[in-house]
């Protein structure tokens, strides 16, 4: 089990960002994270897979454990290998190497079964391997950072806004390999402003708001309460 208690975040030593979040992602489940832009929930990932550094962020209270083990002091590389793999928002591909150089970077060992996994789950990325990745559309370039993450062939996936600038229909098909990378093992914590599109694949879902979770409850009472739906979710 994924677990965050009471977690408080600080950027530039004085700005408190998150304001004593506790979150649960139980194995082998789909859990959604929604909220406004600026909630904190990118912060919250940064968190989980030890980047707050590189942005200037500091855990100033509470714990992240994996299976009861704090991990909130690891560096990312070790946190990877503990099995936590992050796909960041806004993909960061290397854009000038081709697909499958894109993959390999992903891989901590030079593991061909992760590659043909990503490669079935992903045909397009297949055609593509010879392809420089720079030349991708926004869809497939979403799908190589997704690749590339469980290149390190995680537990845990921990994603950033998937559908975020994709056409509908391409939001479909990111929620439908969502479920499958999960029905094959994997547990998602889901990062989404889509809300519908989160809750419709989630277990449990947790709204933030301004560093902190307001609404913690399963997927489907989110989904079906009207005043959640309109003051949280934007879908009134
Ligand atoms: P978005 O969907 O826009 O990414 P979010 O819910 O993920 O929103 P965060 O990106 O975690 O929110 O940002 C939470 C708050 O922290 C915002 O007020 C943001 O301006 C601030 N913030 C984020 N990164 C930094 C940073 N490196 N330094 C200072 N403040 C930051």
């Amino acid at each position: 089990m994924l677990e965050v208690r009471n977690l408080e975040v600080v950027y530039d030593d004085v700005m408190l960002v998150l304001r004593g979040v506790s979150l649960a992602v139980p194995p082998g489940s789909i859990v959604a994270l929604l909220g406004a832009n600026g909630a904190g929930k990118t912060t919250l990932l940064r968190a989980l897979s030890g980047l707050l550094d590189v942005h200037d962020g500091e855990i100033t209270k509470g714990s992240v454990t994996l299976d009861g083990r704090p991990i909130h002091t690891m560096r990312p590389a070790q946190i990877v290998r503990l099995g936590i793999s992050q796909v960041m928002e806004g993909r960061r591909i290397l854009g000038e190497l081709t697909v499958e150089e894109n993959l390999r970077v992903g891989g901590h060992t030079s593991s061909t079964s992760h590659l043909d996994r990503v490669y079935a789950l992903f045909p397009v990325l297949k055609e593509r391997r010879k392809s420089v990745s720079g030349y991708l559309s926004g869809g497939e370039q979403q799908m190589l950072a997704v690749g590339r993450a469980l290149m390190a062939g995680p537990r845990y996936l921990l994603l950033d806004e998937p559908s975020l600038g994709l056409a509908p229909a391409l939001v479909g098909q990111i929620r439908d390999l969502v479920l499958e990378i999960n029905r094959q093992g994997t547990t998602v914590l889901l990062v989404e402003q889509n809300a519908t599109m989160a809750l419709s694949i989630a277990a449990h879902g947790y709204v933030m708001e301004t560093g902190k979770i307001v609404m913690d409850k399963p997927a489907g009472e989110l989904l079906a309460d009207e005043d959640i739906k309109e003051f949280y979710l934007g879908l009134g």
